[in-house]
């Protein structure tokens, strides 16, 4: 698929058989799925059934070994382009995709490596750079398409009742305005008031996509069904 075919879509995330590998460990077995533009999906699943590892394959805090994602019409690659300077990494995107003059995408690279911290390392190249240093260009990267979609990785799990309820409320007015959402949680009631669909993973798998009412009263797996019947 070609970039510009996907962003002329209504499709703003689209994974086809994404596997991640930790050593041995077959994380991601073949994560098939697509995500429109202002929709909101939640995602849950056992503990180690790879709902962060997929999250973090979409920010790409992680690589995906096989497969393909594409965000907002761009392909995220496999592999670091180590030819391209950190400047050229992060305005390439923009330049060609959204057509922005190379002055006004340098201007806007500088302030997101300042915004990151490392405005310094402008003229590098991936290579050249810590992981940690490499993982803020990758998110300069990312902020300088000016995404439309926010990710969740379980956001309200650390925080008492009160703090719940107001990342809650966060929440459901980004989903109101038709902010595209990605989040990982087991809040049963946010996901059946503003989930457009419930995604279950399972042993590195999808195994259900359904809006939240076939998904809470007529799942199509057993799976499911014992998850809720442990989680209700
Ligand atoms: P979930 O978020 O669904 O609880 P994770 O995506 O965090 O699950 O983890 C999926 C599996 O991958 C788990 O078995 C976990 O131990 C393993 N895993 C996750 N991250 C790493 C890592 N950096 N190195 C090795 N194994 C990992
Ligand atoms: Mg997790």
């Amino acid at each position: 698929m070609r970039a510009d075919t996907a962003a002329a879509t209504d499709d703003i995330i689209v994974c086809h058989d994404v596997h991640k590998w930790f050593g041995n460990f077959h994380a991601l077995r073949g994560i098939t799925t697509t995500v429109k533009r202002g929709e909101v999906v939640v995602i849950i699943g056992p503990s180690g059934s790879g709902k962060s590892t997929f999250i973090r394959t979409l920010n790409r805090l992680e690589q995906h070994q096989r497969g393909e994602i594409f965000v907002d019409g761009i392909e995220l690659s496999n592999d670091p382009v180590p030819h391209l300077t950190v400047m050229r990494n992060i305005t390439l995107a923009p330049t060609k995709v959204r057509k922005l003059p190379a002055r006004e995408a340098e201007a806007i690279a500088m302030e997101l490596l300042e915004r990151v911290g490392i405005p310094e390392q402008a003229d590098k190249y991936p290579a050249q750079l810590s992981g940690g240093q490499q993982q803020r260009v990758a998110i300069a990267r990312a902020l300088a398409m000016q995404p439309n979609i926010m990710l969740f990785d379980e956001p309200t799990s650390a925080l008492d009742p009160e703090m719940i309820k107001e990342v809650l409320e966060v929440m459901h007015e980004l989903a109101a305005s038709q902010m595209t959402i990605l989040a990982v949680t087991h809040e049963l009631g946010f996901a059946r008031e503003v989930a457009d669909r419930i995604v279950m993973f399972d042993e590195g798998l999808i195994v259900e996509d359904q809006p939240p009412d076939e998904f809470f009263n007529n799942p199509r797996h057993e799976r499911v069904k014992h998850f809720l019947s442990q989680i209700l």
